[in-house]
This record gives C-alpha cells, sequence and structure tokens, in this order.
C-alpha cells in the first residue's frame, strides 16, 4: 500500500527528476520518507545577534557560525593573482571587524553596498588582534529578517551535490516544502504510556523541530525523542530475538557441579579472581536453566578466561555431554588445547585438536570417537564446521574471538546437534563499549571480567620518538641479557603494503646489524602459513629472541617470556589495535614493557591514541576513547558498521539514552512478548514498517 512517504522524491516541489537521481545516487534518499529521515547534524544558532564587542570579549567561546548586524565602510584589494583577497571593514556602534573574500571578488564589489544595513552570518577568527569573518553569508536587513530568531539546520552533502548546487541550504529549503505536506500523515509511532512515561515529545513536533526548530529547547526534545525511537526499535528486535530463542529453544540441563568440585580441590592451580567466580556463577545459572544459553564473555588480554572456558566445560562432561572450542587461527586453536589439555589430562577427559593441517588418517579416530561420546572436548579451527564432524551429545561450544567469525558460522555451530542446541558462550578478548556490546550482541546475555588476577605486574607503556632508536635498541638489549624475547611491530596496511613491507624488512636488516649474535624470526601476511607458523613457533620455543613482525601477532599469541612490545609507528594503528598488541606482553612474572615509537609530527588524534595508551591499561577505558575517536563503524571495521549505520543515535555519546531505551523494550516485551494488548498495536505496526523498509531497501541497492 503505498503511502504519502513511499511518494518518489522526484516529484517534491523544488526536486524533479534529475536531483531526485542525485539525491538517491549521493545521499540513499529515495522518497519522501528518506528525506524526512535525513535528519540535520548540527544547528547553527541564529537565534540572536551579537555585537562586535561581545565577539571581541567572547572569541575563545564561539566554535560555530554566529550573526552580526552592522555596515560595510569600506573595501580594499590585497596582493595580486592567486594570492588576490577583498578585504572589508564591517562595524556596529560597538566595533568594527575585518570581512575577507578570496573567490568572487568582482562580484561582491559589484553587489554590496557600502554604508547599508547588512546582516552577517559566519565563524569569526582572531588574526594578531584583528578579528575576521571570511566568505561570510551576506542579507540586508528587511523587516521581515531584522527580528527573527532561528535555528538553521545544516546536513550532511557529498562534494557531488554541493557542484551541483544541493547543498545543506537546498536541502533545509526542501525540508521547508515538505514538512506542511506531511504534517497530517505523520502518525505517532512510540505507544502513548512511553511517551508519557519518558515524557517524550510526539512524532510530529519531532519531526518538525528536528529540522526547523523553534527554539533550542524544542530542538532537544525533537532530538531525544528520535534517538530514543531508533534505539528503542533496535533494542525491541534484538531482545525480541533473545526471547523467542529463550522459549523456543530447550537448552540442556546442566547442574551436577560433583564434577567442579573435585576440580577446584585437587587441580585448582590458583585462586579464581572474584571476577571469574561471578561470571562461572552466571554461565552456570544459564546451564541448568533448561534453556538454551547464549552469552557472550568478554575480558582484557591475560584476564584469565581460558579457565573459565574449561570450567564450564566440565559442567557440560559432568552432565554427560561433549564441549567444542572454536578458534579462528591455527595457532590460537594450538594454544587453546595446549592449554586445555593440561587441566583436562588431569582429570582425565578425552581432548583432541581438530585443524585444516591434522591429516585424514588422524581424522579418522578423532571422527569416530566423537560420534560415539569417547571424546569429550574438541578444540578446533573452522574445520570443525566441516560436514564428516558429528558429535555425539554437543553440550557446550564455546566460540573465541567472536568477531572473526560471521553470525552465519555461529549458527552452524550450533546445529551440530539435531534436536537440542548447545548452549554457545561467545568470548572475545577485545573490549567493546558497553552501548556497542549491547547494539552488536543485544541479542546475548554479557558477561564481563573486569579485574586481572592478582600479583599481575601492569605493563609499562613508554612514547619514543624515532630519533631515540639507539636508546630503545640498548634497552632491548638489558633485557635480552635477562633472558627476554622481545616483539618489534611494523604496521601493515593494505594500500601502501609494498612500502610497509619494506620498511618491515629494513627494520629487521638493521635489527639484525644492532643484534649480531641475536637469533630473530620474522613474520609478515606475505609469507606461506606453513612458513609463517614455523616461526612462530621458533619463537614461541625461545630459539629465537627477537620477533620483527606485522600485525599477524595479534591476536592469542602467548609467550609469557616475552616482555617488550616495540610498536612502530604507533602513530598509524588504532586505539584496540595498539591495546591488543600490547596484550602479547605482560603475561609471565616478570615486570613487561611496551614502548611505542612515532615520527615527530603527531596529528591531535595520534596524540590522544599515544597518550590514553600510556596513561592506562584498561581495555574498556581504551576502547570508550576509541569510539569516541573513530565512531561505531570504524571501531568494529566495516563488516558490522551496517548494522551501526544509524539515523540519528550516536552509540558513543548516546549511553544513557540506549540504556533507557532498552529498558524499556524490556519491559514492554516481557509484559506483551507478542506485542498484542491494544496499546502495543503502534510498535506492533512500527516494527513491520521497518521491516519492510529493510526489504526494501536490499532489493534497491
Ligand atoms: P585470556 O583471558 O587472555 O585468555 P588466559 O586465560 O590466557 O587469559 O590467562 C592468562 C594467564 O593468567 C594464564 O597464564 C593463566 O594461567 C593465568 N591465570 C588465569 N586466572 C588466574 C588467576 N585467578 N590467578 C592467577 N593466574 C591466573
Ligand atoms: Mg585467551
Amino acid at each position: 500500500m503505498p503511502t504519502f512517504f513511499h511518494t518518489s522524491l522526484e516529484f517534491l516541489k523544488g526536486v524533479g527528476p534529475q536531483r531526485a537521481a542525485l539525491l538517491q545516487k549521493e545521499l540513499g534518499l529515495f522518497t519522501f520518507g528518506d528525506l524526512i529521515q535525513y535528519y540535520p547534524f548540527r544547528h547553527e544558532d541564529r537565534t540572536r545577534f551579537y555585537k562586535i564587542k561581545e565577539v571581541a570579549q567572547t572569541i575563545d567561546e564561539i566554535s560555530t557560525g554566529i550573526q552580526v548586524k552592522g555596515t560595510i565602510n569600506g573595501f580594499q584589494t590585497i596582493g595580486t593573482g592567486f594570492k588576490k583577497r577583498l578585504t572589508g571593514t564591517f562595524k556596529d556602534e560597538t566595533g568594527s571587524m575585518e570581512l575577507v573574500w578570496f573567490q568572487r571578488i568582482n562580484w561582491i564589489l559589484d553587489k554590496i553596498k557600502l554604508n547599508t544595513p547588512y546582516i552577517i552570518f559566519g565563524k569569526p577568527n582572531l588574526f594578531g588582534n584583528k578579528i575576521s569573518i571570511a566568505h561570510p553569508e551576506i542579507e540586508p536587513i528587511t523587516t521581515g529578517n531584522e527580528s527573527r530568531g532561528y535555528l538553521h539546520p545544516v546536513y550532511n552533502v557529498t562534494e557531488k551535490l554541493r557542484a551541483r548546487h544541493l547543498d545543506s541550504k537546498v536541502i533545509s529549503k526542501l525540508m521547508a516544502v515538505l514538512l506542511p505536506l506531511a504534517q497530517n500523515h505523520i502518525r505517532e509511532t512510540l505507544p502513548a504510556g512511553l511517551l508519557k512515561q519518558h515524557n517524550l515529545a510526539d512524532k510530529r513536533m519531532a519531526l518538525q523541530n528536528i529540522h526547523l526548530p523553534q527554539s533550542e529547547a524544542l530542538l532537544n526534545q525533537a532530538r531525544y525523542r528520535l534517538k530514543f525511537e531508533e534505539l528503542f526499535y533496535i533494542q525491541l528486535r534484538l531482545i525480541k530475538m533473545k526471547l523467542v530463542r529463550q522459549d523456543k529453544f530447550k537448552g540442556m540441563v546442566f547442574n551436577d557441579t560433583a564434577i567442579l568440585t573435585q576440580f577446584y580441590k585437587e587441580h585448582l592451580p590458583f585462586d579464581l579472581t572474584e571476577a571469574q567466580k561471578r561470571v562461572i556463577r552466571e554461565i552456570y545459572t544459564d546451564m541448568k536453566s533448561g534453556k538454551q544459553m547464549n552469552r557472550l564473555l568478554q575480558g582484557d588480554v591475560g584476564s584469565g578466561k581460558t579457565i573459565v572456558a574449561f570450567i564450564c566445560m566440565l559442567l557440560a562432561v559432568g552432565g554427560g555431554a561433549q564441549a567444542t572450542l572454536m578458534a579462528p587461527t591455527e595457532i590460537l586453536a594450538q594454544q587453546h588445547y595446549a592449554n586445555l589439555k593440561k587441566y583436562a589430562d588431569k582429570m582425565g577427559i578425552g581432548i583432541a585438536l581438530l585443524t585444516g593441517s591434522v591429516k585424514k588418517s588422524q581424522r579418522k579416530p578423532i571422527h569416530y570417537a566423537l560420534e560415539d561420546g569417547s571424546l569429550k572436548i574438541l578444540v578446533g579451527t573452522h574445520a570443525l564446521l566441516e560436514e564428516g564432524v558429528k558429535f555425539n551429545k554437543l553440550g557446550l561450544a564455546i566460540i573465541d574471538e567472536q568477531h572473526r567469525f560471521g553470525v552465519a558460522q555461529r549458527s552452524k555451530l550450533w546445529q551440530k546437534n539435531a534436536t537440542v542446541f548447545p548452549h554457545v558462550l561467545v568470548m572475545t578478548a577485545t573490549p567493546i563499549p558497553r552501548t556497542l556490546a549491547m547494539t552488536l550482541y543485544g541479542d546475548l546475555e554479557i558477561s564481563v571480567i573486569d579485574e586481572l588476577p592478582k600479583g599481575r605486574k601492569p605493563i609499562k607503556t613508554t612514547h619514543r620518538y624515532d630519533s631515540h632508536r639507539l636508546q630503545v635498541n640498548g634497552f632491548i638489549k638489558t633485557q635480552l641479557d635477562k633472558g627476554r624475547q622481545a616483539y618489534i611491530v611494523y604496521p601493515l596496511i593494505d594500500e601502501s603494503e609494498k612500502l610497509d613491507l619494506k620498511h618491515l624488512m629494513d627494520g629487521y636488516e638493521s635489527i639484525s646489524r644492532a643484534f649480531p649474535d641475536v637469533p630473530v624470526s620474522i613474520v609478515h601476511g606475505q609469507m606461506k602459513p606453513e612458513a609463517k607458523d614455523y616461526e612462530m613457533a621458533r619463537f614461541v620455543k625461545g630459539e629465537t629472541k627477537i620477533m620483527v613482525a606485522t600485525t599477524v601477532i595479534e591476536v592469542g599469541v602467548d609467550v609469557p617470556n616475552a616482555s617488550v612490545m616495540i610498536i612502530e609507528s604507533a602513530e598509524r594503528f588504532g586505539l584496540s589495535q595498539l591495546h591488543q598488541l600490547r596484550g602479547r606482553v605482560g603475561r609471565g612474572a616478570e615486570q613487561s614493557y611496551c614502548i611505542l615509537m612515532t615520527g615527530n609530527k603527531l596529528s591531535a588524534d595520534s596524540r590522544v591514541r599515544i597518550e590514553t595508551m600510556v596513561k592506562t591499561n584498561n581495555g574498556f577505558e581504551i576502547s570508550e576513547t576509541d569510539l569516541k575517536l573513530r565512531g561505531p563503524g570504524d571501531l568494529m571495521g566495516t563488516q558490522q558498521s551496517g548494522a551501526l549505520d544509524l539515523l540519528i543515535a550516536d552509540l558513543g555519546k548516546d549511553g544513557e539514552i540506549l540504556k533507557v531505551a532498552r529498558e524499556a523494550a524490556t519491559e514492554i516485551l516481557q509484559a506483551d512478548p507478542t506485542l498484542d494488548k491494544p496499546e502495543n498495536q503502534v510498535v506492533r505496526q512500527q516494527v513491520e514498517s521497518l521491516k519492510r523498509t529493510v526489504v526494501n531497501w536490499s532489493r534497491i541497492s
């Protein structure tokens, strides 16, 4: 049923076929509905006029455009050719300032009259002690505009749109045409009870005021309401998924803790941290609930996720079922296997490793033992997902480093049990800010290990410039002399791969020269996997003392004897990546060090990243800063950014609104899981309509 909001933009007065095609191509705007939801990213304050004296006094606080009334008393042309510019002296009764033009000089000289009242608008800058505005907007004072007050919306447009005269101003004019037409078609999309409870503006008012606000207060109300609505429907969908799953999918009941007691008493090598205990309780509660567990376990590097994983596996094994752990790489799978095997052997529990490189002849017995149930724990890579791998009774599936696996693979693992899905625990060592976790994994329960084992020495992080290389080498030497090992990591980023590879090779050579008697390994992405694994293994065994590498060593690798992490061109890494790399050291009892090497020139953002790293070891704090610097899409990588393409809410800033919206969605679904109550019909309708838009989109693009 086509409605007003499905009308093609072509038919809006002032658009037409050509502009409609441009808006489609550049901004993905097809319909009236799309345009009305194309929200401005900020507003310019034109509710007030500044006096020039006031501008002079508060210039430090003025970060956006402002408007001033006054007259131009004279023009001056300075310089010639490329450097030619025009200045005008602009005055009001309190003082004077300068207006500057670098382009369209003749047009200005022709059109602007001296000693005539104008309103100018622009962002003032201070040069020496002179205030100036470059390329101000300028319009004659009329009875209509002298006392007007409004907040002027600013829309994101592309270069191409601007070149075709479809700039932010034009979009705001289109909005002014569309809004009055739309008035009677706008329907409320949140239930009345919710509006009242959370004091939210109604939809009509919100759409009007987000674009063309009557006042700052109304703008804020509109913005809050629209952010709330967006986050509410995202959360509603996720929570619904979760509830449906809990409702539909039974889980195996594991409530026999005898095996745990035995392990705790006889084999637990250390006291668990409070955080580990809490998380184990949370998981245990799920696994005995009779419903299928879907839980995300977050814990910073070194927080001790492996033992937690093993204890949960024990719970399944103690209940007569099997457990599996899937890791994203061969090396990681091997390490998990080695770590878990130590515990499993003590308990006399069968455990095996299955990766791509396990030979066919060795697979057969694993397949058999899995199917007849005598093999209890299987660790591996994607190879676990192959057809031939059949469990007798899979009770728990653990997935390490989730962000490297797609959701499709996650569900494939579930289906390894035909009748009852196994409990699923997703583990990640990449701390994700709460707001992101709630959005990306909002359909999962979340557990966090937010505490490191006692006695761990925090890694000491310092920043050194390239010019201090000799000193840094001297420091590496003192650590090697103590029997330690060191990593030296180089950036390797696709576009400039050749150049980066050269830097890496140069670095390798100069290190080999600086440490002629020290065996050095090198590992990078262009090497064959076998060669890579071979070099890694030599370093793990301590045969080589220095590892020169690209970020391939980022994930999970565990060499407790390595105590130095040098990161070259650290300014080129993202914060989360720096933190991950740093996590490769500090795994043993020794004091560990991370040295961030950079050039002398640093951008403001790079400086914040480096300073944050030096200041804190806390992964969650780091990921919050990263979120603020980069925004959610970049933080999580493009593959998931689709889920994070929000119309108005900002996960970096709107954590509070998100929390409230999620609670509201939970309350509604708990009281009315199928959204059948009359007061929830508007929610139901909106869910349907959002589904349709998603479908439409995929069809079009
Ligand atoms: P991650 O969370 O990064 O996977 P691991 O599970 O590899 O961390 O644990 C890191 C190191 O800390 C391991 O050597 C592990 O044996 C040790 N460890 C784990 N929990 C504790 C604890 N409660 N007390 C002392 N050491 C612990
Ligand atoms: Mg680990």
